[in-house]
């Protein structure tokens, strides 16, 4: 088995402002993961708020490369022990289980998704993200969002009403509502989802800082909209702690550490009666694809991070009429187009 890396920028098609932080590019480290001819792609996406930088993938990289006996027919043994190396590192870890997908995929000829359920099942339909910005700037991004049939908003500043208000002249689509924390008064933040469900907006995400959890368990008990959970929940035994704050998680790959942790949180995240959302960071079609092999099992998904991008490097998941196309290719389905140079780990 060899592990090769190589280290990327994505180029957002537009300046990505939320409540706390504004950026025009995400770096990313991707990988390769090679076994007796069969290459498997994987990605770690590093948006600054998960404090994993490219220096820190690589050298997680080479300690998980360190292995050299490993069955890699045995995938979740190695991502057992890749999980064991250290703590964090949740984006690294996932470039690993994403392209160990991939490997197994091709080497056993099946479609990821193959390996977490018998047929291939309906996709729910994508949201497309419209973070804060001038109002010409918000018509442009409608626009470009017309084959989509749900927005996802980015709200949590003063002018929420306002920002939605403007949406609201140019479209009547469905919308989720992503407040990153921004809220910090209660009786407000309900009277805000009475107003938000007038317009047409269907859930509310993480609207208190993520140590909130009794404001959060107030409002989910009086909100006529699900409360859903992002930053708040990271992976699988966060769940335990947060279960009676929120109605709803938001499972991302690159906080869970992968596919294989994220399947284990949609069951138990069933068994809770809790609603579930798939979402991502800004990435490349690599780990959107290994997502939406997922996607079927969820509530919601919000898997947009492709396309928010100018220089995906990956040829993968197409969109046909707001719907995420799931390929039956082996593995993710994802192919290179773009000729980057690997730099092989020893
Ligand atoms: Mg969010």
């Amino acid at each position: 088995m060899k592990i090769s890396y190589a280290k990327y920028s994505l180029t957002l098609r537009h300046q990505f402002t939320i409540s706390y932080n504004s950026r025009s590019s995400t770096p990313v480290v991707l990988i390769r993961i090679e076994h007796e001819g069969f290459t498997g792609y994987g990605e770690a996406s590093l948006p600054p708020y998960l404090h994993e930088t490219q220096d820190s993938v690589i050298e997680f990289l080479r300690k998980a490369a360190s292995v050299k006996s490993i069955d890699v027919t045995a995938y979740a043994k190695f991502l057992m022990y890749v999980d064991k190396i250290s703590e964090g590192n949740t984006a690294a870890k996932a470039s690993i289980d994403i392209a160990m997908h991939d490997l197994i995929g091709k080497i056993q000829n099946k479609p990821c998704y193959k390996f977490y359920q018998e047929e291939k099942r309906s996709l729910p339909f994508t949201s497309f993200t419209i973070g804060i910005d001038d109002p010409s700037v918000i018509k442009q991004k409608i626009k470009e969002a017309e084959q989509f049939k749900i927005l996802k908003v980015k709200l949590g500043t003063n002018h929420d009403r306002e920002f939605i208000t403007l949406i609201r002249e140019e479209t009547d689509k469905p919308i989720y509502a992503d407040i990153n924390q921004g809220w910090n008064n209660k009786e407000e933040a309900l009277d805000n989802i009475y107003w938000l469900r007038q317009k047409n907006v269907l859930l509310i995400e993480q609207p208190f800082p993520k140590n909130d959890l009794d404001n959060s368990a107030w409002l989910t008990g009086r909100s006529p909209l699900p409360i859903i959970a992002d930053e708040s929940i990271q992976r699988l035994a966060d769940i335990e702690k947060i279960k009676n704050s929120f109605t709803g998680i938001n499972i991302k790959l690159m906080k869970c550490t992968g596919v294989n942790e994220a399947f284990k949180m949609i069951l138990r995240g069933r068994e809770l009666g809790l609603k579930i959302m798939l979402g991502c960071m800004t990435e490349t079609s690599c780990a959107i694809s290994a997502a939406l092999h997922l996607s079927s099992l969820v509530d919601y998904a919000d898997l947009d991070g492709n396309l928010l991008i100018t220089n995906d490097p990956f040829n993968a998941v197409t969109v046909s009429d707001g719907l995420l196309q799931l390929s039956d290719k082996p593995g993710l389905g994802v192919d290179l187009y773009n000729e980057l140079k690997f730099i092989d780990i020893y």
